[in-house]
């Protein structure tokens, strides 16, 4: 594995769980051939990506900016992320998305925190349109709204083009097939490593259409569970879709690279 780079295209370096150790935790990652993407969740974390990813120039290490669907106290400050995204750093604008699994439970609350979640998410797909960037998107019980807003966001057939990844996917295979149709990648987490629910899935799906992330601090791999999260444990989930697609790993490592460097206009070596 040592000579195959891997990236691990969603990791949150720029979170306060790594504002110690994260100088450490990313040369380590650089010393075994991990390239990091970091994506922003609010305003101070998007900062704190570009930040560190233009501390990185000439090493693989790049930021993504972007809203969380859940980050609904922060008011969506279009003139702030409009500048942060045209950062060179900035590889995409993300994450950013749907999430219905943490709403309110009380109708009317739900209902308007859902209405604010796409208001803010359309404001980001437009914006991602006027910088020419791909989108990372977070989606959790909402595929359907999702494919929704991409369809009329994308139009019906992407064809060649690139849009996106749907990370820390956890949808149907029906999903993956329609985030596919639509110019989307689907990126699997740690989660493959600890349960098989998304086995058949990614039997089925070309390794030209997956990408793999540790979402670090969250979600880390067998066998470090319940340990913190690493963006060098990304191995793992290289060595499960290896495993259930019956390749080598190094296939994997490569393959996955090469989509990331497509899909964010990227070089890592
Ligand atoms: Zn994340």
């Amino acid at each position: 594995m040592a000579e195959s780079w891997l990236i691990d295209t969603h990791c949150h370096l720029n979170l306060g769980q790594y504002s110690e150790d994260y100088p450490q935790i990313l040369n380590d990652a650089l010393e075994n051939n991990v390239a990091v993407i970091m994506p922003g969740c609010d305003l101070e974390s998007s900062k704190m990506a570009v930040e560190i990813a233009s501390a990185y120039v000439g090493k693989p290490v790049w930021a993504a900016v972007g809203q969380h669907p859940t980050d609904t106290a922060e008011m969506w400050d279009e003139h702030a992320y409009r500048e942060l995204a045209q950062s060179r750093r900035v590889v995409a604008i993300g994450e950013i998305g749907l999430d219905y699994f943490h709403v309110p439970n009380e109708e009317t609350a739900c209902a308007e925190m859902i209405s604010h979640q796409k208001e803010v998410l359309k404001a980001q797909l437009d914006l991602a349109h006027e910088v020419n960037k791909p989108v990372i998107i977070h989606c959790r019980d909402s595929h359907d709204d999702l494919t929704d807003m991409l369809l009329h966001q994308y139009g019906i057939w992407a064809g060649d083009r690139e849009r996106g990844v749907i990370h820390c996917f956890t949808g149907s295979a029906n999903d993956a097939k329609s985030y596919i149709d639509l110019g989307f990648l689907i990126s699997f987490t740690g989660i493959i490593t600890f349960t098989d629910q998304y086995n058949e899935i990614i039997q089925n799906v070309p390794l030209g259409k997956l990408m793999i992330e540790t979402d670090a601090p969250f979600l880390t791999p067998v066998p470090h569970r319940g340990k913190k999260n690493h963006p060098r444990y990304v191995e793992y989930v290289a060595k499960k879709i290896a495993e259930i697609k019956g390749v080598s790993e190094e296939e994997v490592a490569d393959v996955t690279r090469v989509n990331a460097e497509r899909l964010f206009g990227i070089k890592v070596k």
